[in-house]
């Protein structure tokens, strides 16, 4: 939501609404959420690379990479791996509930300087997070190859 002089506030939190979840592994889950407010949601801006504050009521919070790809708007993905009491809590949650979110925060991955190079993104568990968001910004209109293992 923008503040008062135009800029996205990232300070402002806002509800989010789980709209699908993915499981990627037994204890790793992606979670597909949309902005309560539309009109947060249209102007909601990130960089890959960045991430965000999720608000687990009753729990507490934790910071998540954006996972999807900033070049589709409207809704934002985490991928997060259950190890602990929050992440635990964010697992037993299931669509139509809610989180608390702010952000983005972070710096961001120059993408624009990598493309039409060779790349090739290495994570493990849910450090793969940042990669979605770098293949699917840096790799158009170049061919993407993806090889993805749990
Ligand atoms: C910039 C940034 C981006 C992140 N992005 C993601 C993401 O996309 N997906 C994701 O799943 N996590 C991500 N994390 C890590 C995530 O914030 C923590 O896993 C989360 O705060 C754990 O909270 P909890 O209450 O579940 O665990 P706690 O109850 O606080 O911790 C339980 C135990 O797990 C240990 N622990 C904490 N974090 C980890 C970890 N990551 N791996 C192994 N052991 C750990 C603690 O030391 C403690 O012993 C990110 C962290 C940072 C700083």
């Amino acid at each position: 939501m923008p503040g008062a002089d135009g800029m996205q506030n990232g300070f402002v939190p806002h509800l989010v609404r789980i709209v699908a979840v993915h499981d990627e592994a037994p204890d790793v889950r992606t979670l597909r959420l949309e902005f309560v407010d539309p009109e947060a949601g249209r102007q909601f801006r990130w960089e890959a690379g960045q991430f965000g504050e999720f608000s687990v009521f009753g729990f507490g919070e934790a910071v998540f990479t954006l996972a999807n790809a900033p070049t589709r708007p409207g809704y934002i993905e985490c991928t997060t791996r259950a190890i602990g009491k929050l992440t635990g809590a964010l697992r037993n949650l299931s669509a139509g509930q809610t989180l608390g979110f702010r952000g983005p925060y972070g710096n961001r991955f120059p993408v624009e300087e990598w493309r039409g190079k060779h790349l090739v993104f290495v994570g493990g568990g849910s450090g793969r997070s940042p990669c979605g968001p770098r293949c699917s910004t840096s790799s158009t209109p170049a061919r993407t190859t993806a090889r993805s293992s749990c």
